[in-house]
């Protein structure tokens, strides 16, 4: 997790240090602001975004944990980093260079820093086990991954299987497995139960459903059906980051 640095005090500034995470227990359940955070108005993005792929990380504006994403916003000298539910609800300030951003514009170009982001993490991942690893069929997945930003449910079983000789098969769930087409659910029904299961770890509820449908599912799991109820917000919430974005790396001005 990259250090915040806020509520560091500093010569000629009084910023206060957040309150301590047991003062947050009252409102943790809520995901409504913390009180410190005061009006969203007044804090605005930095760009930098966090990609904790150990899921530990805490939003500074709701406490929501155990999150993987988090943007780092900052009003003054203070800096907190946010989870991906307060983008996309609140009207947090964004410019480029000084051009100022709606919070439309914001959202999309967060969405597309995240999906670049998220991109760079698994390929990351996927060139280390390939360096580690001397294996033809890994450096398949690479190439394959290098072109299409997901894996199939072919790959992603080898790759996960590797990763689980590294003793790293956490890092499985930051991958996104291609499903949709008929190919690759036939593809994913016809791997081994074993590589079902590994590859089950990267799979979003609506794919596990989805397969679970077609009788993919591995042996014993569980299949949990979508809430009755959907949660209403009161603002629009940024996009699902579930496709394979493509990205513009350089700044629009
Ligand atoms: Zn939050």
């Amino acid at each position: 997790m990259l250090e915040s640095g806020a509520g560091d005090t500093q010569e000629g500034h009084a910023c206060p240090r957040p309150p301590a995470p047991r003062e947050y227990a009252l409102v943790q359940h809520r995901y409504t602001l913390l009180e410190h955070v005061g009006d969203p108005h007044e804090w605005r993005f930095t760009w930098a975004i966090n990609d904790d792929v150990t899921l530990n990380s805490t939003c500074g504006f709701c406490h929501r944990t155990g999150l993987r994403l988090t943007y780092e916003v900052i009003r003054g000298c203070e800096a907190l980093w946010i989870c991906q539910s307060c983008v996309g609800r609140y009207p947090i300030g964004a410019d480029i260079d000084g051009d100022q951003m709606s919070p439309t514009a914001a959202r999309a170009y967060v969405h597309g820093l995240t999906a670049r982001l998220k991109q760079q993490t698994c390929k990351d991942i996927i060139h280390r086990v390939k360096d580690s690893w001397s294996d033809a069929d890994i450096e398949e997945v690479a190439v394959y991954f290098d072109r299409n930003l997901q894996l199939s449910p072919q790959r992603a079983a080898r790759l996960f299987s590797t990763l689980v000789e590294m003793g790293e098969e956490t890092n499985a769930r930051v991958f996104e497995v291609q499903t949709r087409s008929n190919a690759h659910q036939q593809e994913f029904g016809e791997l081994a139960e074993a590589d079902r299961r590994l590859v089950w770890i990267a799979l979003s509820p609506q794919q596990r459903r989805r397969l679970a449908s077609l009788g993919f599912a591995p042996a014993g799991t569980l299949v949990r059906r979508p809430p009755r109820m959907a949660l209403r917000l009161s603002a629009p919430r940024m996009p699902a980051l579930t496709e394979a974005a493509s990205i513009n790396p350089k700044r629009k001005l």
